[in-house]
């Protein structure tokens, strides 16, 4: 069963991360919409409530990743474990160019 997460650890989770989103670094107050927390692994994966385990999020990168861990490249046909912001810096795996992310990796 899907447990809510309490306001004292989405706070924690949102100032940890500035309150930009930790996978396009957009931040809460630039988006009309309400940022979420992520499961980065997701709780049907074996993922927890523990703040280790979540991020902030805007709902666009919060719904496009949705419970996945992993994603295919086409070009090399490679199964690829997805960004996560807890083990991996954001700057290493990608970079913006004029206000696009691109990535590095
Ligand atoms: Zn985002």
């Amino acid at each position: 069963m899907r447990q809510a997460i309490p306001a004292k650890v989405r706070e924690l989770v949102a100032n940890r991360a500035e309150h930009r989103c930790e996978y396009c670094r957009f931040h809460e107050d630039d988006l009309f919409f309400s940022f979420e927390v992520d499961h980065i692994v997701s709780i049907k994966h074996g993922g927890g409530n523990e703040p280790e385990n979540l991020a902030f999020s805007c709902p666009h990168c919060n719904n496009h990743k949705g419970s996945d861990l992993t994603t295919i490249l086409d070009d090399y046909n490679d199964i690829v474990r997805l960004f996560n912001p807890r083990i991996h810096e954001w700057a290493s795996h990608f970079q913006t160019v004029d206000g696009e992310i691109i990535s590095l990796t």
